[in-house]
């Protein structure tokens, strides 16, 4: 991650995930979308994932998830009532968003998965196949 690097706005629906927020935003610090299958890159929506994601239910993963929350944006959001955003690390290389460095370029993201109870239950709803464009 450098600085000055722009990152895609956040919506997540994801309300079983530590980091969720109401409002549907990510109090994570970066979060990680990954394709779903070790060594099958994804072709379709389903096939990607946050991998970021940890149940609330459980309480090692909310100690667990505590290193990556973000403080800045949670306080600017609680005091002021603004936006809050985590960076994003994609490493779905077949997506039209995808650039070099695990970046993704879309100026928004979606991660859909409402009540899931493993990461590979959502998904980055905004995953485009660059070959079917
Ligand atoms: S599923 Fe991912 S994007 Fe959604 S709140 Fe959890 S860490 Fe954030
Ligand atoms: S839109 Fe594409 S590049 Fe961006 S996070 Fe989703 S899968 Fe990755």
């Amino acid at each position: 991650m450098e600085k000055g690097d722009i990152y895609p706005r956040v919506k997540c629906v994801v309300d079983t995930c530590t980091h969720y927020v109401a409002g549907d935003y990510c109090s994570a610090r970066n979060i990680d979308i990954m394709h779903e299958e070790e060594g099958h890159m994804s072709q379709i929506i389903e096939q990607t994932m946050c991998k970021t994601f940890a149940q609330a239910s459980s309480f090692a993963n909310m100690l667990g998830s505590m290193d990556n929350v973000n403080w800045g944006g949670a306080a600017s959001k609680l005091f002021t009532g603004g936006d809050m955003y985590p960076t994003v690390m994609c490493t779905v290389h077949s997506c039209e968003y995808w650039k070099d460095g695990n970046h993704c370029i879309a100026e928004a993201i979606e991660v859909t998965g409402r009540h899931a109870n493993e990461c590979q239950d959502t998904n980055c709803q905004t995953y485009r196949n660059k070959e079917s464009q």
